[in-house]
């Protein structure tokens, strides 16, 4: 029987995602007809995007997994009429670009690369940065993007922290969790990456009084999301310098609005949510292959936990 496979994104970018989506289709051996427009009651599959229209799944009630092209999945894990299983994005597109995104800035603020970009009056002044091995760079979050970041900075040399959750175990990074876990963590932090999910459990995981635990002149790289951070705190610890810079790519609102502080605050980098783009071409793979293992009967990749809410 063809399976009706609902494509619940904004419509721009549908034609971009058709093609990938019916050639990994294909490849799976799947049977589908893929479209903007079903009747609810028809739809089998459901590929979704916080950005799109939809809010109410009520009406789909033949519908047996609901597929995020996000890897982030506040927007719709608390959702009340949302009864399906829900998968998030984890993809090697995905991990390879927020892998990119993070060391670059990483480097940026490691080599002290804006004093030289940044130079109108050409001042000949040596600066010589730390070798990698003698600055210390934590990631809070060490899940599908976390652990890749951490260990691509791990080897460039640096001396990784790495907290999540559950404990960890990976050769060369300091693992560590829970409470005091978090403190040990921030005090090491020289460069601190926020690469965890937005839920009740992580927001303002930063702010006045664990920002205080960080060292002095620390770096601040959120590509999480907005909710992590207490702005407030940020902003006061920027102008005091116990943060010397923030590189923001998340936001609470989004875009963020004209009048922010962040835009105009010199110590801080706005990005427009650009860490990692969810690209067609490679989580294709991944949509047709948790179809495949929903019509076999087999576990879905990258479940949501709807009560831890990740
Ligand atoms: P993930 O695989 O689910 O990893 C999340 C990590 O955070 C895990 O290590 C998890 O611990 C940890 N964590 C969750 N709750 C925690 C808590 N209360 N205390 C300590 N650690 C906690 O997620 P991911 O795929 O790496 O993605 C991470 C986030 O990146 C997404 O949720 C999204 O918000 C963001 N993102 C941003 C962009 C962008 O363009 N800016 C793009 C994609 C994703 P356990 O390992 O113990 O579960």
């Amino acid at each position: 029987m063809t399976l009706n496979v609902l494509f619940a994104a904004p419509e721009h970018q549908w034609e971009e995602y058709r093609a990938p989506l019916l050639r990994e289709m294909n490849a799976h051996q799947l049977d589908v007809s893929l479209g903007l427009e079903f009747a609810p009651e028809d739809v089998d599959y459901i590929v979704y995007a916080p950005t799109g229209s939809m809010k109410d799944f009520t009406a789909f009630t033949r519908a047996k997994v609901v597929l995020s092209l996000w890897a982030g999945v506040e927007a719709i894990v608390g959702n009340a009429t949302l009864t399906q299983p829900l998968t998030r994005m984890v993809d090697h597109g995905l991990t390879q670009g927020m892998t990119e995104w993070v060391v670059g800035h990483a480097m940026r603020h490691h080599l002290g690369m804006d004093a030289h970009i940044h130079n109108p009056n050409g001042i000949w002044q040596k600066s010589v940065p730390p070798l990698a091995q003698n600055r210390r760079v934590t990631v809070l979050g060490l899940g599908a993007l976390g652990l890749s970041a951490a260990r691509a900075l791990k080897a460039l040399g640096f001396q990784v922290t790495g907290w999540s959750r559950s404990l960890k175990s990976e050769d060369g990074i300091t693992c560590l969790h829970g409470e005091e876990g978090l403190t040990q963590a921030l005090s090491t932090a020289d460069i601190c990456i926020l690469l965890l999910p937005n839920t009740p459990a992580t927001e303002n995981t930063l702010n006045a009084e664990t920002i205080a635990r960080m060292p002095h002149g620390a770096f601040v790289i959120n590509p999480g999301r907005g909710e992590l951070i207490d702005d407030s705190a940020l902003l006061a610890a920027l102008d005091h310098g116990q943060i010397a810079h923030a590189t923001l790519d998340v936001f609470r609102i989004e875009p963020l609005p004209k009048d922010h502080p962040y835009w105009a605050h010199p110590s801080v980098t706005v990005t427009p949510h650009i860490a990692a783009e969810t690209r067609a071409e490679t989580c294709a793979e991944i949509i047709a292959e948790n179809i495949r293992r929903s019509e076999a009967g087999e576990p879905l990749l990258h479940l949501v936990d709807r009560k831890l809410g990740y």
